[in-house]
């Protein structure tokens, strides 16, 4: 398959090929879309197969992007970057640093943050190449992490479906099955243990597994059992593509929302889960809490300022249920029409700003 067959008509607005002989880089940048701002997404380090399949998935996260901060309201694009190669053996400075200056060469219209395989170490690295990276650490005024701040996020869409089907927000003696219990699945079981709800978990790390346990009194499940569970909400924590012909219809869940990006296996899948008669959360506006927190180190980052933004996911979500009633659509339809809306009406604004001109 050639470069441009994969890259296919989704109108990304530019693909930047990088490659450091030396260190051995070699990396893809995606910029989906500027009409909102800068185009912000996280550098995935990853093992692909091979470069086609790194350049379908830069491209189909990138695009993500754009979706998930335009349905959250923010004045940013959508990118993504990826690195070919496993991080446990080819990371290093040179790489990364290396990796800056491809970052940098771009001049702004991409912002990096950390990813699979990333952290915020390389963060800091790559920041001594380019102004263009977010996430840094608390210590160098950076947002940090944006784990919790996403489990957060994810705590104001299971409000926001309380709200909708049981008419109250109170998660307490509710049950939800977190598949995966990683940096955001940890965090979104300590949360919903906090607020009195019980907790069904199953990860592929035992170790994962044995913690959310002995900590949280969470029952393990196996990685099959869970799409089994009798619960009011699936939260699909671990990788995308769980909601598909397979296990839609072994769910007995009222509910599904959770963090992990492309959920559904193939776009029917939708359909699947509404003739389930099972209230779907859309993954973008579900998981957007990373990105906001990210978007609140714009002025100087205050984790007070940020997580009130994240709370706002709650509105969002009420907002797209109600769009999905007005227009008789499903859920992920109602998102995806109000996060292009939002893109055709600002993004096409023709106007210049007259503030800050040089
Ligand atoms: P993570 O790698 O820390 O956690 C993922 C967990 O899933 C791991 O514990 C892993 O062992 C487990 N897992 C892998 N395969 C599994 C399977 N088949 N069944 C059950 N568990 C399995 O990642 P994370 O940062 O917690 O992110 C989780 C998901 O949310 C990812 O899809 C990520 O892209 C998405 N996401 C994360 C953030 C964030 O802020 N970290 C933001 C938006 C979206």
């Amino acid at each position: 398959m050639g470069v441009f067959e994969a890259i296919g008509t989704d109108s990304h607005e530019e693909v930047l090929f990088g490659v450091d002989h030396e260190s051995g880089l070699r990396t893809i940048i995606a910029i989906h879309s500027t009409s909102l701002g800068p185009a912000l997404g996280g550098t995935r380090f990853f093992p692909y197969d091979d470069e086609v399949a790194a350049l379908r998935d830069v491209l189909r996260l990138s695009k993500g992007m754009t979706l998930k901060s335009a349905a959250a309201g923010l004045d940013l694009g959508g990118g993504k970057a990826v690195i070919i190669g496993d991080p446990a053996t080819l990371r290093s400075e040179p790489l990364i640093r290396a990796y800056g200056r491809v970052v940098d060469s771009l001049g702004g219209r991409y912002v990096t943050a950390a990813d699979v395989g990333t952290t915020t170490d390389d963060m800091v690295l790559i920041a001594k190449e380019t102004p263009w990276v977010s996430g840094l650490p608390f210590s160098q005024g950076g947002s940090g992490d944006p784990s919790p701040a996403t489990a957060r996020g994810v705590m104001a869409s299971f409000r926001a479906i309380g709200e909708r089907l049981w008419g109250s927000d109170d998660l307490s003696g509710r049950r939800i099955a977190v598949q995966g219990i990683g940096k955001v699945g940890v965090d979104l079981v300590r949360r919903l243990t906090e607020a009195g709800a019980e907790t069904i978990v199953t990860d592929t790390n035992p170790d994962a597994m044995a913690h959310a346990v002995e900590t949280y009194g969470s029952k393990a499940v196996s990685l099959d059992d869970i799409y089994d569970v009798e619960c009011d909400i699936f939260s699909p924590c671990a990788l995308g593509a769980t909601l598909n012909a397979e296990t839609i219809p072994r769910f007995r869940s009222v509910a599904i929302a959770g963090c992990a990006n492309n959920q559904l296996a193939v776009d029917m899948d939708i359909e699947r889960i509404v003739d389930r008669g099972i209230l779907y959360a859309p993954d973008f506006v579900v998981n957007a809490g990373g990105v906001i927190n990210i978007a609140a180190e714009s002025g100087g980052y205050s984790a007070e300022r940020a997580g009130v933004m994240v709370d706002g996911i709650y509105d969002n979500l009420v907002g797209i249920f109600e769009t999905a009633d007005r227009d008789g659509v499903n859920t992920h339809d109602a998102a995806m029409r109000f996060a292009q809306r939002r893109i055709d009406r600002v993004g096409s604004l023709r106007l210049r700003r007259r503030s800050g001109e040089k």
